[in-house]
């Protein structure tokens, strides 16, 4: 272990804005304590307990995935896949499969979407029992807000048909589904449910991956969950685990949140749904359906939550994503702020989760207000795309106007990045790319606003300005890429996409179009945690 003591890296291309053109960097005692070149490092060589030789690798800041959920991500690398479904037919086959290799347990499975399948339509309860021989099934839609059940979950949970989103035949949706969802996780057992957590924790590790913000909830695993989860990290070489609990402000909710070791009451605080299941709230119906979409917290209770967690003194926030939302959750920080003061809702640090249609004056209030912005590029790449879930679900109008990243930058309001695995998967180059290449070219963000929306706002959300960043003193949070190319991006296309003006003295990425760079090592607080054989084989005592 290479966590105490000192080590030298040497030979690399660190991505240091302290010194663009360094090559060499000492961590002593799993903080950075130098930063320079190879000639200036010759001083350290014999202090150091391990030399690294790096040959040309890159050095950077690890990723911080600010939104996940460890059990239900875990759970897809783990249990059936169902994302290269493409028809009814196909999803009863895989589970007719998984339902004979678990043999009566439940079949959890995740990822199905409907809108890629030529012929839409989706199997029936009845297709469902018969292909898993009468076992529970939970299979959760890509969004994982709306999930295919089987007859004998429903058996378990008998209250289930009387709630809102309930349906005796098609998907479950809102209340309905979150039973369904605690219903399914409690059939899990503890030993499951590590594994689960621990193959998230690794998988993070081996995508450069060192900090996860897990967005826990009494719906989304309770309490539990997201307690086993801190402890599994605790200690260990693994990524950093901070915990939003999703609960509206109250007594009860600040005791949950502080048994549980909780940084926010917010994260998955669910003010509508999603768009996928068009469960968003939305001002104007949706283009495919003749519904507005739900609201589950009115605009006094979101008000009530930000004045309760303000008062406290903790960060608050909330899941937020149709306009009608967006804008309930505006005009309620501002009412707030208009009673507390500005500076104590700034103060609190409050969040928001996914924001994805936001107008251009509630970002500018949001950003004076403090509020992160915490959202999923991936989310843009795939459902923004001509012809995509966005414009089905909401014309091409509504569709063009969404994840503002380039106004929330410019109103200098905190941008954080991130999966919402399993949502979209722990890839956090996929994100950075795709925030470069936005579908609308006006809300692009530069290589460097992407890549720091990644790695130092994910620690900045969390209160550790410090944190993140190559500079003598910050801990060394790193991972270690085989890249070909080194290249600056600036987002404005029309003078020129790519410099690599190496007197810009802006370090440079690597160049993603030439696929993800690997990822060789990844260093928690200094010790290697994920490419153990790589550091060794490159390192001399
Ligand atoms: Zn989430």
């Amino acid at each position: 272990m290479s966590g105490a003591g000192r080590t030298l890296l040497l030979g690399g291309v660190v991505y240091s804005h302290s010194d663009p053109f360094a090559t060499a960097l000492l961590i002593d005692d799993g903080r950075i304590a130098w930063v320079g070149d190879d000639s200036g490092a010759q001083v350290h060589v014999d202090i150091a307990d391990q030399v690294v030789h790096l040959d040309g690798a890159f050095v950077a800041p690890g990723f911080v995935d600010s939104h996940i959920h460890a059990t239900s991500t875990g759970l897809v690398l783990t249990a059936l896949d169902l994302s290269p479904v493409r028809s009814a037919g196909e999803l009863l086959d895989a589970v007719q499969t998984h339902a004979q290799n678990v043999r009566g347990g439940l079949v959890y499975g995740h990822g199905w979407d409907e809108t890629n399948w030529p012929d839409r339509t989706l199997p029936t309860r009845g297709d469902l029992d018969r292909a898993a021989w009468g076992s529970e099934v939970y299979l959760a839609r890509v969004d994982v807000h709306s999930a295919l059940i089987s007859s004998a979950l429903v058996a378990r949970v008998r209250e289930i048909t009387e709630q809102a989103g309930y349906s005796s035949d098609g998907p479950v949706e809102q209340i309905a589904h979150e039973m369904a969802r605690t219903a399914a996780l409690e059939r899990l057992s503890s030993a499951s449910r590590e594994r689960a957590q621990q193959a998230t924790l690794h998988e993070a590790l081996a995508n450069g991956i060192v900090a996860v913000h897990e967005m826990a909830g009494p719906s989304i695993g309770g309490a539990q969950d997201a307690q086993a989860l801190r402890a599994l990290s605790d200690g260990q070489p693994l990524p950093k685990v901070d915990v939003y609990w999703g609960e509206v402000a109250s007594p009860q909710a600040f005791e949950t949140a502080r048994d549980i070791g909780a940084y926010g009451l917010g994260g998955d605080l669910f003010v509508d749904g999603s768009l996928g299941s068009r469960t968003a709230a939305l001002v104007e119906p949706y283009a495919d359906a003749p519904t507005h979409g739900r609201q589950y917290l009115s605009r006094d209770e979101i008000e009530h939550h930000i004045r309760l967690t303000t008062e406290a003194g903790i960060p608050g926030g909330f899941h937020v994503i149709g306009d009608a939302a967006c804008q309930d959750v505006t005009r309620a920080f501002e009412s707030v702020a208009l009673d507390l003061g500005a500076d104590r809702v700034r103060g609190a640090g409050h969040r928001i989760e996914h924001a994805e249609m936001l107008t251009r004056a509630d970002i500018a209030s949001l950003a004076s207000l403090g509020v992160t912005f915490s959202m999923q590029p991936v989310f843009d790449a795939w459902w923004g795309v001509s012809g995509g879930m966005y414009d089905q679900r909401l014309g091409t109008d509504r569709a063009c106007g969404m994840n503002s990243f380039a106004d929330i930058v410019a109103a200098g309001g905190h941008l954080t990045i991130n999966s919402d695995s399993p949502v979209t998967p722990l890839r956090p180059w996929m994100a950075v790319r795709a925030a470069m290449e936005h579908t609308n070219p006006e809300q692009r963000i530069s290589g460097r606003a992407a890549f720091n929306a990644h790695t130092r706002a994910g620690w900045r959300a969390v209160g550790q300005v410090e944190v993140g960043t190559i500079t003598p003193g910050a801990p060394a949070h790193l991972a270690v890429w085989q890249v070909d190319d080194l290249q600056v991006r600036v987002p404005d296309e029309r003078v020129q996409g790519w410099s690599t003006d190496p007197r810009a003295a802006t370090p440079g990425l690597p160049d993603l179009d030439s696929g993800d760079p690997q990822c060789l090592a990844t260093l928690v607080a200094g010790q290697c945690a994920y490419g153990h054989e790589y550091w060794e084989s490159r390192s001399a005592g």
